[in-house]
C-alpha cells in the first residue's frame, strides 16, 4: 500500500478496496457497485452470522418483491414523504406506460405490511417475526462512497409484529442484543447505541435506536438501527388481530436493518492495516495459504508433496485453503496474500518437509511460529478464536477514549477534531430542537447522534443549550460521520 492508514485514512481505505480487488466502481451507473469475490464472499458470511442469530430468536426467512406500487407505498404518509426523494421509479414496461408507477424498494415496510394485513387475523398468529435479505435502492443525493454509501446496497430487514406495545418495545432491545452478538462479539466491531433525535428518526417510526461505530480516524459510521413503529403502519395498512376476548385491535410493530455492505466497510477500516485486508476467521474468503519455499531442485518433490498433503488435510477440515504453486518468488506471494487478508500463511521449505513441522505466520499479529504436523489439528481449532479475540481487543482499545465533553460550540468544534463523540447540553431532542441541530452541523461539521442508550445520566439541570442557550433538557452526543 502506498498510503499509510495512520497518515491519510480515507485515501488508504479507497486504495485498499482497489488494490485488494474488493469492489469495482467502474459500472456505468453512478453509485452502483460491483462486489468482487472477496466482498461477495465476506458479505455472505456476514449474512450467515445474522441469519443464525435472527433465527435463534424466532425469525423466519421470506422473500418479498422489489417493486412497490405507488398507492401501496403511499399508505403511510410520513414514510412516503420521507423516502420519495430517494425512490427510483419504474414507469414503463416494454413499450407500455404502466397504469401506476412502481417504486424500487428503498426499504420494504410497504411491500411486507400490505401482505401482513392479508395474513394476520388472530392473537394466535402473533408474535410474527420475519426477515429478508435483499438489495435496496436509494437515490442518495449525498456524495456516494463505495460500500459506505451506494445507491444500491445489500442488507437484512427484519419486520416483527406483536399484540402489545410492551412486547414490541422488548423487540427493540432484542435487536440491540443481536447487534452486540454479531457486530461486536463475532466481528470485533464495538459501537454505542443512540436514541436518534426526533428529526432524524426513521420516517414512520415512533423512535429509532442506531448503533454508531467509531473508525480509527475518529469518524463515526452508522450501523444497524432498530425502530419502534408503534401502530403507525398497522393503522395505515390495516393490520389487525382479534385478541383472546374477541376484541379487534391493531398490532404493534418494529423493524431492524443491518446493512451488510456497510458492515464490511467498517470491518475493513477497523481491522485492515498498511499491508492490506485483515479478516476474522469466520468471514475470511481465504483462511490459509500454503507457500512452498523452494531453493534446491533436490528438495522440490518432498516440499511439493508435503504442500499437497497439507492442502488435502485442511480441505478435509473444511478450512478455506489455497496452495500457491505459481512461479512467483515466496516474498511476492507473501505480499500478495497479506493484501488479500488471508488469516494464516503456511511456509513449507526443505526443513519443514524433513522435520515434520510447518512455519505458520499470523496475518493479524505478524507473528511466526513452528507447529508440528501432529499438533496442526489442535492449532487450527484454537487459533480462529485467538484471532477474533485479538482483533476485538485491538478495536475495543481504539474505542476506549471516544467520549468527550464540551460546553460551548467552540469547545465542541475543537473536541470533534479528536474524533469520537462529544457530549453537550442541548435544548431538546424533540422536533423543536431541530434548528439547534442544524446549527451544530453547520458550525462544527458534526451531527447530533442523540441520547446515549444505557447511560445513567442526570438531566442537564442548570445548563443551557450550547446553541440557543435555553435551559437544556438533556445531554446529547455529537460526532462527525461518514
Ligand atoms: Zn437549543
Amino acid at each position: 500500500m502506498q498510503t499509510k492508514k495512520s497518515e491519510n485514512f480515507s485515501e488508504w481505505f479507497f486504495e485498499l478496496l482497489k488494490k485488494a480487488d474488493v469492489v469495482d466502481q467502474r459500472y456505468p451507473v453512478k453509485g452502483f457497485l460491483v462486489h468482487k469475490p472477496i466482498a461477495a464472499f465476506a458479505e455472505r458470511q456476514i449474512y450467515k452470522l445474522f441469519e443464525e442469530e435472527l433465527e435463534k430468536k424466532g425469525h423466519k426467512l421470506m422473500r418479498f418483491p422489489a417493486l412497490i406500487p405507488e398507492s401501496v407505498f403511499a399508505k403511510e404518509i410520513e414514510h412516503i414523504q420521507g423516502f420519495t426523494p430517494e425512490v427510483f421509479w419504474v414507469e414503463k414496461a416494454g413499450t407500455d406506460e404502466l397504469p401506476e408507477r412502481m417504486g424500487l424498494r428503498p426499504t420494504s415496510e410497504a411491500a411486507m405490511y400490505w401482505m401482513y394485513s392479508q395474513w394476520i387475523r388472530s392473537w394466535r398468529d402473533l408474535p410474527f417475526k420475519v426477515y429478508q435479505e435483499c438489495q435496496v435502492w436509494r437515490y442518495e443525493t449525498k456524495h456516494t462512497r463505495p460500500l459506505l454509501r451506494d445507491r444500491e446496497f445489500y442488507w437484512i430487514e427484519a419486520h416483527d409484529v406483536f399484540a402489545t406495545r410492551e412486547e414490541a418495545e422488548k423487540q427493540v432491545l432484542e435487536d440491540m442484543d443481536t447487534t452486540e452478538k454479531v457486530l461486536h462479539e463475532q466481528l470485533g466491531l464495538p459501537f454505542l447505541f443512540f436514541k436518534r433525535p426526533a428529526w432524524d428518526k426513521f420516517k414512520g417510526s415512533e423512535y429509532t435506536f442506531a448503533a454508531d461505530c467509531v473508525m480509527p480516524n475518529g469518524v463515526v459510521i452508522q450501523q444497524p438501527s432498530t425502530h419502534f413503529l408503534g401502530q403507525h403502519f398497522s393503522k395505515a395498512y390495516d393490520i389487525k388481530f382479534t385478541d383472546e376476548e374477541g376484541n379487534e385491535k391493531h398490532v404493534w410493530q418494529t423493524c431492524y436493518g443491518p446493512a451488510v455492505s456497510r458492515i464490511l466497510a467498517s470491518l475493513i477500516m477497523m481491522h485492515g492495516d498498511d499491508k492490506g485486508l485483515v479478516f476474522p476467521w469466520s468471514i475470511a474468503p481465504y483462511q490459509v495459504v500454503i507457500v512452498p519455499v523452494l531453493k534446491k531442485e533436490a528438495d522440490t518433490e518432498a516440499i511439493m508433496n508435503k504442500c499437497k498433503e497439507l492442502e488435502e488435510k485442511l480441505k478435509a477440515m473444511k478450512v478455506r485453503v489455497v496452495l500457491d504453486d505459481s512461479e512467483k518468488r515466496p516474498g511476492a506471494k507473501y505480499y500478495y496474500w497479506e493484501l488479500k487478508g488471508v488469516c494464516l500463511r503456511f511456509e513449507v521449505g526443505a526443513k519443514e518437509a524433513a522435520e515434520g513441522f510447518v512455519t505458520v505466520a499470523r496475518r493479524d499479529t505478524g507473528e511466526k511460529e513452528r507447529i508440528k504436523d501432529e499438533e496442526l489439528k489442535e492449532y487450527l481449532e484454537r487459533v480462529p478464536g485467538e484471532i477474533l479475540k485479538n482483533l476485538r481487543e485491538k478495536a475495543d482499545k481504539n474505542f476506549e477514549n471516544v467520549l468527550h465533553e464540551a460546553s460551548s460550540l467552540e469547545e465542541l468544534k475543537e473536541k470533534l477534531e479528536k474524533g469520537g463523540f462529544v457530549r453537550v447540553p442541548f435544548c431538546s431532542v424533540e422536533l423543536d430542537g431541530e434548528e439547534c441541530g442544524g446549527v451544530v452541523s453547520k458550525e462544527t461539521g458534526g451531527k447530533v447522534r442523540g441520547k446515549l442508550h444505557g447511560a445513567d445520566e442526570k438531566p442537564a439541570e442548570g445548563e443551557g443549550c450550547i446553541v440557543c442557550g435555553k435551559p437544556a433538557k438533556e445531554y446529547v452526543y455529537v460526532a462527525k460521520e461518514y
